[in-house]
Order: structure tokens, then sequence, then C-alpha cells
């Protein structure tokens, strides 16, 4: 078999970059390789599923700013055969809070996402308590709401974008990659655990927390580890106000679903692997203190469920590594990395790599920055903001 591109990995950013290579005005002929079409254990489905634009890079502010228009669009533009692709998008904000000592950053995050033309609103503590009466909020320095962010359900999204891929002619096919063939600077195809072979032009690496895997098959080091991180579903008794999605800067992250809310408090100092056992003291231990000193109305909650998954962290500096190995396999593109905000990131990173590969360049957004040579470098390049 010969395909034009080969995608590894049919997740969100795997059919995401399907869709966009199959939408684009030249388009090109495109297999996903996916080994588990249940996705089991992929990242998408176990995502919290916000969708934010409160960045401090110009880069992941216009991700957001692409992306989140592309989500309201996204039902009617999936639609396939006249079915829609309902993602269940709650347009209900996002609010970032921070202590008195953090003020500056959130300031000039704000300033970059004005810059952007991003619609937010600064709060002072005592406009926060006005308009979240249940919160705690004398140790607060200031928050930051953006009305028009918010959250759907991933694996919506993925499903959407796979089935539109599908209807526009990528193929997918269940099987795993075991090998890459590569010579004279270039892939040349990719070998599956089902004795088949690929032959290819290009090969976009969109494994998630796998993509390290794929790149030593060609014997490329890049810093991208699975680190785990837990989804949990907690309710409380008495309702309290409608809650945004909340951020604070110790990294406690939730928002409401249901009955319920569904968050988490994220562990940087978490051993990397592909581990997927709950350890079931977490929530009690990290995640309620912080939700019970926040909101009283916590102290008394009820966890109903813990699911782990994993991030695809790129230890450099928390950002995607989008592009070629430059230099070494010119054909041969990562698109991985995403350190936890992929999904949102799904549809403008989903566009950009097919305008590198058909285009020969970005045409839409920008995302030089965001490539292998600040890794090759070690030159880091962060959000400042609280991430
Ligand atoms: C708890 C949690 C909460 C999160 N919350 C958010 C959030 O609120 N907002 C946000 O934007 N992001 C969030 N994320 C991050 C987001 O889930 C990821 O960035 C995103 O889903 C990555 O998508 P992906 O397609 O790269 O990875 P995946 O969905 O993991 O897909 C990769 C696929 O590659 C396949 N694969 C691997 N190796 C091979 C091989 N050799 N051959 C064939 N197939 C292979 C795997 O089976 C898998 O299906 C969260 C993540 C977690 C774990």
């Amino acid at each position: 078999m010969r395909t034009d591109v080969v995608v590894i990995g049919g997740g969100a950013i795997g059919a995401a970059a399907a869709y966009f290579l199959r939408s684009h005005r030249k388009p090109c002929t495109v297999a996903v390789i996916e080994r588990d079409p249940t996705y089991a254990l992929a990242s998408t489905p176990r995502a919290s599923g916000g969708v934010r634009r409160l960045f401090s890079l110009p880069e992941n502010i216009r991700l957001s700013q692409y992306s989140i228009p592309f989500f309201e669009r996204f039902a009617t533009e999936m639609a396939v055969d006249g079915e829609s692709a309902p993602i269940g998008f709650k347009k209900n904000g996002y609010l970032f809070i921070v202590p008195p000592g953090s003020i500056e950053t959130l300031r000039a995050n704000v300033e970059a996402q004005e810059r952007e033309g991003v619609r937010v609103t600064w709060l002072e503590p005592r406009e926060i308590a006005a308009k979240f009466p249940s919160m705690r909020v004398d140790d607060l320095g200031a928050g930051v709401q953006s009305p028009e962010d918010g959250w759907l359900d991933p694996h919506s999204v993925l499903q959407g974008f796979r089935r539109k891929a599908r209807s526009l002619g990528a193929e997918f096919i269940a099987d795993e990659v075991t090998g890459i063939d590569a010579e004279r600077g270039a892939v040349r195809g990719v070998r599956l655990k089902s004795g088949r072979s690929i032959a290819t032009d290009a090969v976009v690496n969109a494994a998630g927390a796998w993509a390290k895997e794929i790149c030593a098959m060609v014997g490329w080091p890049v810093p991208i580890e699975p680190m785990r991180r837990y989804e949990h579903y907690f309710e409380i008794e008495d309702p309290i106000e409608p809650l945004p999605y909340i951020k604070d800067v110790n990294r406690l992250a939730f928002r409401p679903e249901g009955k319920g809310y569904s968050g988490g408090l994220p562990d940087l100092a978490e051993p990397r692997g592909f581990n997927f056992e709950v350890d079931h003291g977490y929530f009690e231990r990290v995640v309620w203190p912080a939700l019970a000193h926040r909101f009283s109305a916590f102290e008394r909650t009820k966890l109903r469920s813990t699911m782990p998954g994993l991030y695809d962290q790129n230890e450099l500096d928390g950002n995607m590594i989008i592009g070629p190995w430059a230099g070494r396999l010119e054909n041969f593109f990562l698109l991985a990395g995403f350190s936890g905000h992929g999904l949102m990131h799904a549809p403008g990173s989903g566009r950009a790599i097919a305008e590198l590969i058909l285009d020969g360049g970005y045409q839409t957004l920008d995302l030089s920055r965001f490539g292998w040579q600040r890794a090759a470098d070690g030159r880091p390049y962060r959000e400042r903001g609280i991430i």
C-alpha cells in the first residue's frame, strides 16, 4: 500500500490532522494508523475538556483564538450525511485566580491576551466575591475572567474529527506502527504489527504520550514523557452558584459537570511513565484540601470517581513540538508534547501541520517558535502564565 501521508495515532490530534489534510484545497491521500480504535488508554477521552484563551504566549493565545470559534461551528462543520456532530460546548467561561504575589504575572498575561484581541475581565477580590459568593477571596490578589471560554466533551471532538476525515477519504487503519524505514535523509514507509508495510512521502507522529517511542524508531531523542494525571468527579450536598472553569496558581482546576464537578490538581513531580494505577488517597490528600480551602461548600465533598490519564509532557517547556526533524528527516513531522492543552489546540495545530506539509509553510498561524529547533538548542519557550 502507498499513501501521501501516514499519521501515527488517531486521537484528537491525529484525527484533526487527517481532517485538515483532506479538507485542504490541494488534499493528499492520508492513512491514520491507530492501534486501539476503542481509545481505551488514549489521553483524549480522559481529558477534562477545558478550552481557554488564558495563555501568555501569542502562539497559544492564537491557537485558542482559532480553535474555540472552530469548536463553536464544530457540530455543523463536522456533520456527515446531514448528521451533526455535537460536542456539548458549554461557553460558561474561565476564571484564573491568583494570590497577591502573582498579580504582576497575571497583569502581563492579560496585556498579552488583550493585544491578541481576547475579551477578558480583570476582577479585584471583592468583585470576585460579588460574582461568586461561595468563594473565599481574603487571600486572593486578583482574578481574570474569560467569559467566552468553557469546556466540551473530548470524546465527541475526537469522533467528530474522525468521522468527518473518513467521509472526506482519510483511511483509518487499526494496527500498530512497529518500525519506520528511512534512507538518504527521508522516511520511505512504516511497518505495522500485522506485517503490512505502507510506503509514504511523509509521516506525522501524533502518538501523544507515546510519541517518544515513535521518534526512537528513527533515532530522534525528544523530551516528551508520559505523565499521569487524575480527573476526579465529585459532588457536594448543598448547591452553590454556577461556576466557570476555575484555575489557581497551585494548579487546582475544576468545572461543573452534571450534578457535580470534574477536575483535579496535577502534580508535576509525578514520576514519568505509563502508569494507569489509581492512588485512592490522592483526592483526599491533595485535591480536597485545596477545594475546601477555596469553598467551604466543598468541605463535605463526595468523591464519585477518579480517572487516570496521561499528559504528553514536554519536559523542555510544556508546549507542543510541531514540525520536521529539520536537517535530519525533513519528511518526518512531530506533533506532540501538548502537556495538558492538546485537546483545545487540536483544530489550530491540525490545520498548521496540514499547511506545513501541503503548502510548505504556515499560512494561518505561524508556529515556527514551537518547532524542534528550540529543543535542539536547549532554548525553552515557556508560558509565563499558569498552565
Ligand atoms: C486528566 C487529563 C485532563 C486533561 N485536560 C485537558 C483540558 O482540559 N484541555 C485540553 O486541551 N487538554 C487536556 N488534556 C490533554 C489532552 O488530553 C491531550 O493533550 C490530547 O488529548 C492529546 O491528544 P493526542 O491525539 O495527541 O493523544 P491521544 O489521545 O493519546 O492519542 C494518541 C494515540 O496514539 C496511539 N498510538 C500510540 N502508539 C502507537 C503506535 N505505535 N501505533 C499506532 N497507534 C499508536 C494511541 O493508541 C492513542 O490512541 C488533559 C489530559 C489529561 C490526562
